[in-house]
């Protein structure tokens, strides 16, 4: 598979400028994000939602932003520097500025024992707190070093803004259909690669590629806030979504060299899956099936009830599944070019596949009535019903979401049979193509 029409290199240049950026649920970070992302997305746009709008069953939060925030010790020593690693901070952290001794310190402090070289990457989103996280290794100094009566300036020069806003980037590739694909991504975790740099990167690179494409169907590209994110968006689309969408990917941990890994759209036959299977089966890639109900992210949200939008999560190690997952541990040397390069050409055949396979539909409720077009013989002959149980299998698949060599395979007839019959139902106006 070729890549050819896309740099990496450029969107690898593109995800070290990224990283150091502290994302969150909301913020600066988060605009800074975008703004970044704008100079390779010209029509990226921005949404805030208002903090404390109620969303749904949920109120947007007050806006996070955070400038510096260290433990010092009675010598002036920084021992734990948000400068330093922005995982450092539990993010969310309210602000704080106060004397406390080290055994307080201590509850405050999250470490990985079975890690011990990772700093977690811990959040406190809706339960106001403050915490830091360090390695258990670093943690195992600290305890060496210190009594529990030695004393510490904390400092946290954070902000939780109630006139804030939560920001979304949304960007729009028109086709010639206004029919849509939805690709969605999260962008609020800080410095950690696989989850989610890896996403935004995808997404930006799916963008170029398409971008410079005559496309059928137009494509739909978001940057969300995990979860939160995902519920404002749809609160604010989901009119022209549930008119217009017709396949849609939530794309995370897409950089890793590991095994590929599909978590199905709720619904087994939607295009969504089929197409993904297609792909991976034509290209003889091998990947991790996962259930619908293993989701924890935002396709939970696009595919609930009420919602359903039936949008599959595409990962190469599926998020919670791997070792470094949110630690220190998900940086470059997890994200390669190799690992985005793979992503990219499956992606991109998943929407080529869409946008250029012709999936006829059914232009009628229930079995048509085949006599008054000449189609069901006036004699039936053994011969003659079987030509005409055909048309009726035909039209049993033919719901938008199957092609000519799927529904030739479910029928099990021959594939230049299959385009016979769909031929005649076409002449006949008792099929539609889905493009
Ligand atoms: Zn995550």
């Amino acid at each position: 598979m070729s890549s050819k029409t896309i740099n990496i290199s450029e969107f690898f240049k593109l995800g070290k400028k990224l990283f150091p950026i502290c994302r969150s649920l909301t913020g600066n970070g988060n605009r800074k994000t975008l703004r970044i992302l704008k100079k390779k997305i010209f029509n990226l746009k921005k949404i805030e939602i208002p903090s404390g709008k109620k969303i749904f069953d949920w109120t947007v939060p007050p806006e996070w932003n955070i400038r510096s925030a260290y433990v010092e010790d009675e010598n002036q020593n920084k021992i734990i520097d948000f400068n330093k690693s922005n995982l450092h901070l539990v993010n969310y952290s309210i602000p704080i500025s106060k004397n406390i001794f080290f055994k307080d310190l201590l509850k405050k402090l999250y470490f990985l024992k079975n890690q011990p070289n990772y700093i977690p990457y811990i959040t406190s989103y809706y339960k106001r707190d403050w915490g830091f996280c360090v390695s258990y290794n670093y943690f195992k100094k600290l305890k060496k070093k210190y009594k529990y009566s030695s004393k510490f300036k904390v400092r946290i020069n954070s902000t939780l803004n109630n006139k804030g806003s939560l920001s979304i980037g949304e960007a729009l590739i028109k086709g010639k259909s206004k029919k849509e694909i939805f690709i969605s991504t999260y962008m609020c975790h800080p410095s950690i690669c696989n989850d989610n740099l890896s996403g935004i990167l995808l997404t930006s690179m799916l963008y170029n590629y398409f971008k410079k494409k005559k496309n059928y169907y137009s494509i739909r590209f978001v940057f969300v806030p995990e979860i939160i994110g995902s519920i404002c968006y749809l609160n604010k689309r989901l009119k022209i979504l549930k008119k217009n969408f017709i396949a849609g990917y939530n794309l995370t941990c897409v950089g890793d060299t590991r095994a590929y890994s599909f978590l199905p759209s709720k619904n087994e036959n939607s295009l969504t899956n089929k197409v993904a299977y297609k792909i991976f089966k034509e290209n003889k890639i091998s990947y991790k099936k996962y259930k619908y109900l293993d989701f924890r992210s935002d396709e939970g949200n696009y595919n609930s009830s009420g919602i359903d939008l039936e949008v599959a999560t595409f990962c190469r190690s599926k998020y919670a599944e791997y070792k470094e997952y949110h630690t220190s541990g998900d940086n470059f040397n997890v994200l390669k070019k190799k690992g985005l390069k793979g992503s990219f050409n499956i992606m991109r055949k998943i929407i080529d596949d869409i946008m250029q396979t012709e999936r006829p539909k059914c232009t009628v409720i229930c079995e048509p009535q085949l006599g008054k077009r000449g189609l069901h013989p006036l004699i039936g002959t053994k011969e003659s019903k079987k030509e005409v149980k055909k048309y009726i299998n035909f039209l049993q698949y033919a719901d938008g979401t199957n092609d000519i060599k799927k529904i030739s395979e479910i029928l099990e007839i021959g594939t230049k049979e299959c385009l016979r019959i769909y031929k005649k139902l076409y002449q006949n106006k008792l099929i539609k193509i889905s493009k």
